[in-house]
C-alpha cells in the first residue's frame, strides 16, 4: 500500500487530487491544509508527499523546507497553480523530485508523475548507498557520516542526544608496512566485527578514513554510555587478532564529545572529537579522552607552531651555534659541534622541543640540509685558520630515509671544497638502533666516502658496542649523564665510562666526552683515558663570530705557550655549569 500525504490549503485543489487518485486502490491518501498539520497527525513518514508550494502565512519554499527537515527521506512532488517554467525549475532546485501544474491535473498524468517520482527516489537512494558505503568494510563511509550528522543538526535542538567518538587504531601503519596490505585489510575487517559487537541497535559505526572510525552512540549524553562501549571494545581487543598465523594486538586512541546545543555545525563537533583523539595519542595511546576547551587552544597553538616551523628556514630564523671540541688536557680547539637554534619573535625554542616536531612533519629534511650546508660553509672558513679542524653535525635518523640525503651531503662538501674527513655525522645511539636497517646502508656509504660517524648520547640507548660495531661507526660520544655521575663514588658510571673507552679502543673507535662542566670531571676523564671532549667548562655553544674568536685564541696560545686554561673562551667569560652563553651573530 502506497501511503501518500497531500498538503494544500485550497479545499477545491484537495478535492481534485482526491478525485484523480480515487480509481487507484493500492494507495492511501491523507490530505492536510498545512505542513505542520501533516507532521503532527502522521505517526510515520509517508511514502510520498504531494505539496502545494504556496501556503498562506509561510514564506516561499518554507513548506518544502518543513517537510524536508522532518521527513528527509521522503520524496516530494510539488503541485503548483503557476504554469511558469521558472517555478518548476525552482522546485527541482530546492530538492523536489518533480513538479506538476494543477491546471492540467489528469488522473493518469498525476499517477505517472507519482511513479516517476518514486522511481527517481529509489535510484537516488541506491546511488547514495553506493556513494556512502565503504568498499572494504561495507560500513557507512565519511560521506555517509557527514550526511547523518547534517541531518541530525538540521533538526536543531530537537535532536536526540548522542555522543561522537573518533577512533584511531594505534600503530596500524606497522601492521600494514610489516605484513602487507592484505593482512591490514583482514585486520580492519576483524576490528570492525569486534567494534560492531559492542554497539546498540541505534548506534552507528562508520569508517572515516584508513584506520580512523567514527561511532555515534545514540541517546548517550555522558560518560556512562561511553565507558560501556569502550570497556567492551577494549575487552574484545585484549584477545589478539589472528591472521595467517600472526598474532596481532590492537589498541585504539579515542576522542569523545557529547552533542551540545551551542555547536554551530557538525564540523565543529567532529573537529573537537578529532582533537580529543589527538590528545589521547599524545597521552600515550590506548585510551579514550573527553574533549575539553583547553585542547582547542593547544591544537591551534600546535598548528601555528608547526606552521611557523615550516617557514623557519625562509624566515632566516634558524641559526647554528658551535660548541668547541677540545683536547681535554690542553683545552686546544680541534673541532666544533654544530647545534641548531630556532629564534622565534617571542624567544628561542630549544632543539629538544622543535626537532621531534620537525621529524614528525618531515620539515627535518629541509632543516638538515640547511644545517649541513651552513656547517660546511663555516668549516671551510675555519679550515683556512686550522687546516685539520673538523665539524660535527647532528643528523636525525628520519633524515637518513630521504633518498637525496647522501647526495646533499656530498654536494655541500663539494661546494665548499671540504674534504670528507672534515665532516662528522652524529647520530644518537637510540636513533641508530631504532632505524638500524635504513641507517646501516646510508652510513656505510658516507663512511666509505671518508666521513666520520659518531654515535651520540652513547649509553642511553641500551645497545651494546658489538651491536653498534655492525654500523660503520668511527667515534663513540659518551652521554653527559655518565660524565656528570662519575664524581659520585657509589655510582658505577666511572667504571662504565672507563670500560667504554677500553672497549671502543679495542674496536678501533675513538671516544669523546660531552657535558664536561667541572675540573673534577675533566680530571676523571683524563684518568679514564679520554683526551677529547666538550662542555661548559671549556665553552658553551657559541655564535659563529664568537666561535671564530675562540678558535683564534686557541691557535694563538698554541703558538706562544701550551694552554693551561681549560676555558677556551677566556677566563672573563667563564660560564656557569647550567647557563648557556647567549651570543648572537
Ligand atoms: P646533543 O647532540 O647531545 O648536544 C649536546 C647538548 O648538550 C646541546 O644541547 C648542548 O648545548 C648541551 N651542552 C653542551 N655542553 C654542556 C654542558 O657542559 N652541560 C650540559 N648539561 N649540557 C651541555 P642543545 O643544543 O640544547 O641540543 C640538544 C639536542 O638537540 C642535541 O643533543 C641534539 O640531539 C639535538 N640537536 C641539536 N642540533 C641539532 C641539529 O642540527 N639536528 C638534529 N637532528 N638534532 C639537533
Ligand atoms: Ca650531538
Ligand atoms: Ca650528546
Amino acid at each position: 500500500m502506497l501511503r501518500i500525504v497531500a498538503i494544500d490549503d485550497d479545499p477545491c485543489d484537495q478535492a481534485i487530487v482526491a478525485r484523480a487518485l480515487r480509481s487507484y486502490d493500492d494507495l492511501s491518501l491523507n490530505s492536510y491544509s498545512h505542513p505542520q498539520e501533516a507532521l503532527d497527525a502522521e505517526d510515520e513518514p509517508p511514502d510520498l508527499v504531494l505539496l502545494d508550494f504556496e501556503v498562506p502565512g509561510l514564506a516561499e519554499f518554507e513548506p518544502f523546507e518543513m517537510i524536508h527537515r522532518n521527513w528527509p527521506q521522503v520524496p516530494v512532488l510539488v503541485l503548483t497553480g503557476n504554469e511558469d517554467l521558472k517555478v518548476y525549475r525552482q522546485a527541482i532546485q530546492a530538492g523536489a523530485h518533480d513538479c506538476l501544474c494543477k491546471n492540467e491535473l489528469l488522473p493518469t498524468q498525476l499517477m505517472r508523475c507519482i511513479y516517476n517520482t518514486l522511481e527517481r527516489h529509489k535510484l537516488q537512494q541506491e546511488l547514495r548507498t553506493r556513494a556512502c558505503s565503504d568498499a572494504l568494510t561495507g560500513l557507512p563511509n565519511r560521506a555517509a557520516i557527514v550526511l547523518e550528522l547534517e541531518q541530525r543538526f538540521a533538526q536543531g535542538t530537537n535532536r536526540e542526544p548522542f555522543c561522537l567518538l573518533f577512533l584511531d587504531i594505534d600503530d596500524f601503519k606497522l601492521i600494514n608496512d610489516g605484513y602487507g596490505h592484505d593482512v591490514g585489510d583482514q585486520y580492519l575487517l576483524e576490528f570492525v566485527k569486534r567494534a560492531q559487537a559492542c554497539l546498540g541497535t541505534h548506534d552507528i559505526l562508520a569508517r572515516f578514513a584508513g584506520d580512523e572510525f567514527v561511532v555515534l552512540l545514540h541517546g548517550c549524553a555522558d560518560d556512562s554510555g561511553v565507558s560501556d562501549f569502550v570497556g567492551c571494545l577494549e575487552d574484545s581487543l585484549n584477545i589478539p587478532i589472528m591472521i595467517d598465523g600472526n598474532e596481532l594486538y590492537t589498541a585504539v586512541s579515542i576522542g569523545v564529545v557529547a552533542d551540545r546545543s551551542d555547536y554551530e555545525d557538525y564540523k565543529e563537533m567532529l573537529l573537537e572529537a578529532d582533537t580529543a583523539m589527538f590528545a589521547a595519542k599524545s597521552r600515550g595511546k590506548a585510551r579514550y579522552v573527553w574533549f575539553d576547551a583547553h585542547m582547542r587552544a593547544e591544537a591551534l597553538e600546535r598548528l601555528s607552531f608547526e606552521h611557523s616551523l615550516r617557514h623557519a628556514v625562509e624566515c632566516r630564523e634558524l641559526q647554528l651555534l658551535y660548541q668547541p671540541l677540545v683536547d681535554i688536557s690542553t683545552g686546544y680547539v680541534d673541532g666544533f659541534e654544530a647545534l641548531m637554534r630556532w629564534t622565534r619573535p617571542d624567544g628561542v625554542v630549544p632543539p629538544l622541543k622543535f626537532i621531534p616536531i620537525a621529524e614528525r612533519t618531515g620539515v627535518i629534511h629541509r632543516f638538515g640540509r640547511w644545517a649541513i650546508e651552513t656547517a660546511c660553509r663555516q668549516a671551510s672558513q675555519w679550515r683556512k685558520l686550522a687546516p685539520e679542524l673538523t665539524i660535527s653535525v647532528n643528523v636525525s635518523p628520519v633524515q637518513l630515509e630521504h633518498p637525496a640525503f647522501t647526495e646533499a651531503v656530498f654536494e655541500s662538501l663539494r661546494r665548499h671544497n671540504l674534504p670528507p674527513e672534515a665532516l662528522t655525522i652524529e647520530i644518537t645511539e637510540s636513533g641508530a638502533i631504532k632505524e638500524f636497517d635504513s641507517a646501516v646502508g646510508i652510513l656505510t656509504h658516507l663512511r666509505k666516502a671518508g666521513l666520520s660517524i659518531s654515535v651520540d648520547d652513547f649509553g642511553t640507548g641500551h645497545s651494546s658496542l658489538s651491536q653498534l660495531h655492525k654500523l660503520p661507526v668511527t667515534e663513540v660520544k659518551i652521554d653527559k649523564s655518565f660524565v656528570h655521575a662519575m664524581a659520585d663514588q657509589t655510582d658505577y658510571s666511572r667504571l662504565f665510562v672507563e670500560t667504554i673507552h677500553v672497549l671502543a679502543g679495542s674496536l678501533g673507535l675513538t671516544t669523546v666526552a660531552e657535558g664536561i662542566e667541572t675540573q673534577e670531571q675533566r680530571q676523571l676523564l683524563l684518568d679514564c683515558g679520554y683526551n677529547r671532549g666538550q662542555g661548559y667548562l671549556f665553552a658553551p655553544p657559541l655564535a659563529a663570530t664568537a666561535a671564530t674568536e675562540c678558535l683564534k685564541r686557541s691557535i694563538d696560545s698554541q703558538a706562544t705557550a701550551p694552554c693551561h686554561l681549560p676555558n677556551v673562551v677566556g677566563t672573563s667569560k667563564l660560564v656557569s655549569s647550567t647557563a648557556e652563553l647567549s651570543v648572537h651573530d
